[in-house]
């Protein structure tokens, strides 16, 4: 199965992709992920991203597309992939299925999470991640350990783009480069509406029916 997740920061994405992805057996392909992880070792690509990131700010296409191109040639890729924040802007979506187009694949599903802003400001401004292994808490529905310190060792913090400020270039960047893909895919008949404003085993659960009833 090749499932694109599309929707606004902060409705839940990152949980679901995972929930996705183990029960499908495919992997979490996160372009968010990568480019933190590269920051966190100080890489070339990690430096290059990082000043775009902690703004809110897409990354160039050119840097995305050089990065997803190579990680959906890798060989867990080839039956079937969850991709995660990737595309966000209409020629990202272009090419990856220009991409897919020459290895003869297409995508089977792309599944849209919705949330109103006041839900998706309220999970960005509580989020707390571990700044070494990237792991996630809530201050009011999952809260971290008091100690400050994540189980790995790692220090609790919020992201630089969980900021407010950047929360809101977050929000803008996404209504104008991202959210017209709704359309995009809606009008190859692929698009599936999933609301984001419930528990995550209760998203987890449309999520199922929207992936397994025929459209
Ligand atoms: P995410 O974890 O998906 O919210 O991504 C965090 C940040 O990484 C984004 O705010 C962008 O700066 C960058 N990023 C991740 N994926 C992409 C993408 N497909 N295109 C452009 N920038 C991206």
């Amino acid at each position: 199965m090749m499932i694109i997740l599309l929707g606004p920061p902060g409705t839940g994405k990152g949980t679901q992709a995972a929930a996705i992805a183990s029960r499908y057996g495919i992997p979490h392909v996160s372009t968010g992920d990568v480019f933190r992880q590269n920051l966190r070792q100080k890489t070339p690509l990690g430096l290059k991203a990082g000043a775009f990131m902690d703004r809110g700010e897409l990354v160039p296409d050119s840097l995305v597309l050089e990065l997803a191109e190579s990680r959906l040639k890798e060989p867990d890729c080839q039956k079937g992939f969850l991709l995660d924040g990737f595309p966000r802007t209409a020629p990202q979506a272009e090419a990856l299925d220009a991409m897919l187009a020459a290895a003869g694949k297409k995508i089977d599903h792309v599944l849209f999470l919705t949330a109103d802003d006041s839900v998706i400001v309220k999970r960005l401004s509580g989020r707390r991640v571990c700044g070494s292994c990237g792991t996630s808490w809530h201050l009011d529905f999952n809260p971290p350990p008091p100690s400050g310190r994540c189980p790995c060792g790692g220090e609790v913090i919020q992201r630089a783009d969980d900021l407010a400020e950047a929360v809101e270039v977050r929000l803008k960047v996404y209504r104008s480069l991202t959210g017209p893909l709704a359309a995009y895919y809606e009008k190859r008949g692929l698009l599936r509406r999933v609301p984001g404003d419930a528990s995550p085993a209760e998203v987890e659960a449309r999520i199922k029916t929207a992936l397994e009833t025929p459209p």
